[in-house]
């Protein structure tokens, strides 16, 4: 069991370049391409069977689409809904494994209001009711925690004490609930750390530029050096961007979008709700409750053909939520209250439906193991599923090396689980160290605990923490990555400054 600080698990610029070198002079079991959730949990499931292994990721970690996620560890409602329900216990199962055994740390329970309003088409009482049902079924057969009770139905009193601003029409809501992670971003980080703990190098600003199954050709972008890194066996987890490295990867990418919101303008909510869209009987847009005062309203679905590095929230995209969102408020939100956005594209799997003129709310949401060339590609899945996904990708890898334990993680607690030790630290801390957090406390000298810069919620000691032991190298890793500032344009402004310091100081020394 790994706790505390151990010191294996540090991921820093040192320990970078050994481990850059050693991966060069000697060939390892396996080398994962791609440093998001999936590729993390590949390597933390292949270190853990006592294999050998190298991660390249070519800018950070969790600098692709997991850090742009809606942040649920998510039972499945949705796939439910669709009919997909295989997919909905795979998510079911995973988000108990998360919540009791590998990151309660970082996920946590959340109720989930769904308003019923008397302008809501007739049926959608009975549809929203079937769903919830099987989703309790679910939960049952799952064994789910007593922290994930079976769904309730409340007055609407009730509910408006939950989410204040819900419409006057609300005839009642049934509320259930389901899991909320801290950070997306500090998941995957907690990931590739316990996977450096049991030995694994990961190696990020380091992009892969050609793959096949015995290897990949990578080139440093911090020196611009190119390297030939040898493999006896090779997994490609660079989501919606595996296509550039390996052909015939099935893949209709979606863009989602999200907005973040002034908590006032929700008249801060304690609970996440849904309002439905017009003209469906089980599609919704969410309000969700952040820690940090935050509301993130989410999602647009919209399949793309262009896959940029960093897809953008358009103009239409922000009218969109901001309408559908009020359309189940007394009180319109409006641009004035949005504080920050961002946009994903989900990985999805296609589907002949897409071809035939489905959106991309109709595309799987399952997760497909590939060979192409000798070379294994995990694609598709969720953040909640990743750690089924990797056991899928290191069976296969297993199989091809004929040797390797059995899958592990599943009882294997990350970094930081399985929660802080102490009450007296700043809540900000326990919730995203857990364990760790007196140790991140002590790491910032006299004024660790004070802001980074004034109405910025992360902590001088984080800063420190980032880099000495988090893997941070530039200043993005540490303020989009680590600190997650990125969400709020106004933190991110403030807060650069402060981190261009710590860093050029880490550089120079
Ligand atoms: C808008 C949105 C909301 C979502 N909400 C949820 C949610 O609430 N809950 C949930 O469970 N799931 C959610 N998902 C799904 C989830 O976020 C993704 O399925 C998951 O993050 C994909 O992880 P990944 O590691 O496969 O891909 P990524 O996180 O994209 O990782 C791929 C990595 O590969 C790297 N890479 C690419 N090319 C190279 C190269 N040549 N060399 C080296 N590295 C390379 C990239 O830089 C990137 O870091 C959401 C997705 C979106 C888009």
């Amino acid at each position: 069991v790994i706790t505390g600080t151990n010191e294996r698990s540090h991921l820093n610029a040192a320990r970078r370049r050994l481990d850059l070198a050693t991966t060069s002079a000697a060939p390892v079991d396996l080398l994962v391409v791609g440093g998001g959730i999936t590729g993390g949990g590949v390597a933390l499931d292949a270190a853990a069977r006592g294999l050998s292994v190298a991660l390249v990721e070519r800018e950070d970690l969790a600098s692709g689409t997991s850090r742009w996620s809606s942040k649920f560890a998510h039972g499945g409602l949705r796939y439910i809904s669709k009919g997909q329900l295989s997919v909905a216990w795979e998510s079911a199962v995973e988000r108990n494994v998360l919540l009791t055994t590998v990151a309660p740390h970082l996920v946590r329970p959340l109720p989930v209001v769904l308003p019923m309003l008397s302008s809501y088409p007739p049926g959608s009482r009975v549809v929203s009711r079937g769903v919830l049902g099987i989703a309790d079924v679910l939960r049952a057969a799952s064994r789910s925690p007593a922290s994930l009770p079976a769904t309730s139905w409340i007055d609407a009193a009730a509910a408006r004490r939950l989410a204040p601003t819900v419409d006057a029409r609300t005839t009642g809501a049934y509320v259930h609930v389901d899991g909320m992670l801290e950070d997306d971003a500090r998941l995957v980080v907690a990931v590739a750390r316990t996977a450096a703990a049991l030995g694994a190098r990961i190696i990020t600003h380091c992009r892969a530029l050609e793959v096949t199954g015995h290897g990949v050709r990578v080139r440093d972008e911090m020196t611009g050096e190119e390297h030939d890194l040898a493999a006896r066996a090779v997994v490609v987890a660079a989501g919606v961007w595996s296509g550039g490295l390996v052909p015939d990867v099935p893949l209709q990418p979606s863009r989602g979008a999200h907005l973040v919101v002034r908590a006032s303008a929700f008249e801060y909510p304690r609970a996440a709700f849904n309002v439905m869209l017009p003209g469906t009987l089980s599609r919704f847009v969410f309000a969700c409750p952040r820690p940090d005062g935050t509301v993130l309203v989410g999602l647009t679905d919209d399949a793309v053909d262009q896959i940029t590095d960093v897809p953008e929230v358009t103009e239409a995209d922000e009218a969109w939520l901001l309408e559908m969102v009020s359309s189940g408020l007394t009180r319109p939100i409006t641009s004035a209250d949005v504080i920050g956005r961002y946009a994903g594209l989900r990985p999805l799997l296609s589907a002949g439906d897409a071809k035939a003129g489905g959106t991309a709310a109709d595309i799987s949401r399952r997760h497909a193991l590939l060979q192409r060339d000798g070379i294994i590609v995990i694609v598709g899945g969720k953040l909640t599923t990743y750690r089924r996904m990797a056991e899928d990708a290191v069976d296969a890898v297993c199989r091809r090396l004929g040797r390797g334990d059995a899958c592990r993680t599943r009882s294997m607690p990350l970094v930081g689980a399985p929660g802080p030790d102490s009450s007296d630290l700043p809540d900000r801390l326990q919730r995203r160290f857990g364990a760790e957090a007196a140790a991140v406390a002590d790491c910032g000298g006299g004024h660790g605990l004070e802001p980074v810069a004034p109405g910025v919620p992360a902590l001088r000691c984080e800063l420190e923490w980032a880099l000495r032991v988090e893997g941070a190298l530039t200043v993005a890793d540490v303020l989009e990555r680590r600190l997650r500032l990125d969400m709020v344009d106004d933190w991110r402004s403030a807060a650069r400054p402060a981190v261009e310091a710590a860093v050029a100081e880490r550089a120079g020394g």
